[in-house]
């Protein structure tokens, strides 16, 4: 009875699930998809708890030390989310995916060390059983390794570091470890197996360092994405491994979700998959432009009021540097203002502007500015030569011209925002200094643009004053 009721409560948790992604699809309803999938995953982890029974019939046992175990990790997942900055966020799923990551390698530790105590009995440790344990220790250790290192990067505190052939020791520890695995699995009985067991386990770790340690500047988030999408197939190989539905199920969509994502982010930066996969893609946040660049001009508060009250049609590029002010509110409130003198207001997307996937559109919909406000990279593109005056607001990466013209920088090849193809561009950001990828923007030194210093929420409040001047 027990058992059909969890297989019951499973089928339930693994529907949430898929109802909860669906949601996240629509800023409306992302929220709610949250909670819907949450709790899902409730009430699987309690029915497992207090339902699931052994092949002897008894049930689970250690309530003190799962509790223990849940209490601790919602007492530090809670503050950790309560804490943490938007613009910090990356930093977070990063660790999370590490965690993730590491979990499924436990499991394939405690089940093959298990296994070892049984002597690995034939009818357990089966070639399948033994490719899903040896699957969790290579994407979990990857995962938990790569994670650490890009939570590392992105918050500044691991430097990026390559060596020459680096891409091919790569390779070399990648082929290795599965060689390890598939001669750990033939030679079972030999009586080194746990010892090479932890060499896997090393070779794993080693690798998942090695694969982010040269990734920097515009290229990492496709491996945040991609970690992510290791994540769930780690987390599935613990699904398969317990023959339990809705780990299965959660471990597929997390993966197949990030698998998506990985592939969109790459078209975003023109990255081919297979140059990801093998850790190969150079670039490096401490790369600098060495062009000289000649002047800029800066323009007062006041001219850029006049420029964009008057325009018919003005584009505004939000980036890193409006959520790090935390203007989006401020913005919004511009536009509406403009609005109101008739002027046409859009946003300009670009798919990796900010620090994840999809930030500027968060970012926008926290400030109820309507999604149709927001336009594509492409069709902005076209939109461009239409455009009076083109304010960026805290975007540097997603408009530096060097991608299309600089086959030496490090985000050539880059779609990016053509802002120069408009009448005049605006840019607002605190001083001359490059953005994520480190590398100079030519954009600032042509004619066409214009330099408005300061931090974006004090401009944008700066410039609602002037227009309600004028
Ligand atoms: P960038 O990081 O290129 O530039 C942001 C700019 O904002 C900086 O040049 C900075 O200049 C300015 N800025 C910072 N604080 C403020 C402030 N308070 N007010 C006004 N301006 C400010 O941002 P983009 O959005 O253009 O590009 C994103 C970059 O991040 C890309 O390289 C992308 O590859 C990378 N990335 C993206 C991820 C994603 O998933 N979206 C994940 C990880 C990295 P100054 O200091 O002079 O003010």
């Amino acid at each position: 009875m027990g058992e059909s009721i969890l297989s019951i409560i499973y089928i339930i948790g693994a529907v949430t699930f898929i109802m909860g992604l669906k949601m996240m699809s629509n800023p409306a309803s992302a929220r709610r998809g949250n909670i819907v999938a949450g709790i899902g995953m409730l009430a699987a982890i309690l029915g497992t708890i207090f339902l699931f029974r052994n092949s002897d019939g008894s049930p689970l046992k250690n309530h003190i030390w799962i509790f223990g175990g849940i209490a601790t990790g919602t007492v530090i997942g809670v503050l950790a989310a309560k804490r943490i900055k938007m613009t910090a966020m990356p930093e977070m799923v990063s660790l999370f995916n590490g965690l993730g990551g590491a979990s499924a390698t436990l499991i394939s530790v405690v089940e093959f060390t298990h296994l070892a105590e049984l002597g690995f009995p034939p009818d357990q440790a089966t070639p399948g059983i033994l490719a899903i344990l040896f699957s969790g220790v290579i994407l979990g250790n990857i995962t938990f390794s790569g994670s650490l290192i890009a939570w590392g990067k992105l918050s500044g505190k691991v430097k990026d570091f390559s060596f020459k052939g680096q891409h091919i020791i790569n390779i070399i520890l990648l082929l290795t470890s599965i060689g390890l695995s598939v001669y750990i699995g033939a030679n079972l009985y030999s009586g080194d197996t746990m010892l090479l067991f932890y060499g896997l386990f090393f070779l794993t770790i080693v690798y998942g360092v090695f694969f982010v340690m040269p990734i920097g500047g515009a290229d990492m988030p496709v491996v945040i994405s991609l970690l992510n999408s290791l994540s769930g197939l780690s987390a599935a190989c613990g699904g398969f491994l317990y023959d339990n539905k809705v780990v299965f199920t959660g471990g597929i969509l997390v993966g197949a979700a990030g698998t998506i994502l990985t592939v969109l982010m790459c078209k975003a930066m023109n990255r081919s998959l297979t140059n990801v996969l093998i850790g190969s893609f150079g670039g490096g946040s401490t790369a600098v432009g060495s062009k000289q660049q000649g002047s800029y001009k800066e323009i007062t508060l006041n001219d850029s009021a006049v420029v964009m009250s008057f325009a018919n049609k003005v584009m505004i590029v939000p980036g890193y540097g409006l959520a790090v002010a935390q203007a989006q509110h401020t913005c919004h409130e511009l536009q509406k203002m403009l609005e109101a003198k008739g002027v046409e207001v859009k946003y300009a997307i670009h798919p990796v502007a900010g620090r994840m996937p999809g930030h500027m559109n968060v970012l926008l919909a926290e400030a109820d500015v309507s999604y149709d406000k927001l336009i594509e990279m492409e069709q902005a593109n076209e939109e461009f030569p239409s455009v009076d005056v083109v304010l960026i607001l805290g975007a540097n990466d997603v408009v530096n011209p060097a991608a299309k013209t600089d086959p030496s920088s490090p985000i050539y090849g880059m779609p990016i925002l053509d802002v120069g193809l408009s009448k005049n561009v605006i840019v607002n950001k605190r001083s001359m200094k490059p953005g994520y990828a480190g590398i100079e923007n030519d954009l600032f030194f042509q004619p066409k643009t214009s330099m408005l210093f300061g931090d974006a929420k004090k401009v944008l409040q700066d410039l609602i004053s002037e227009i309600k001047n004028l």
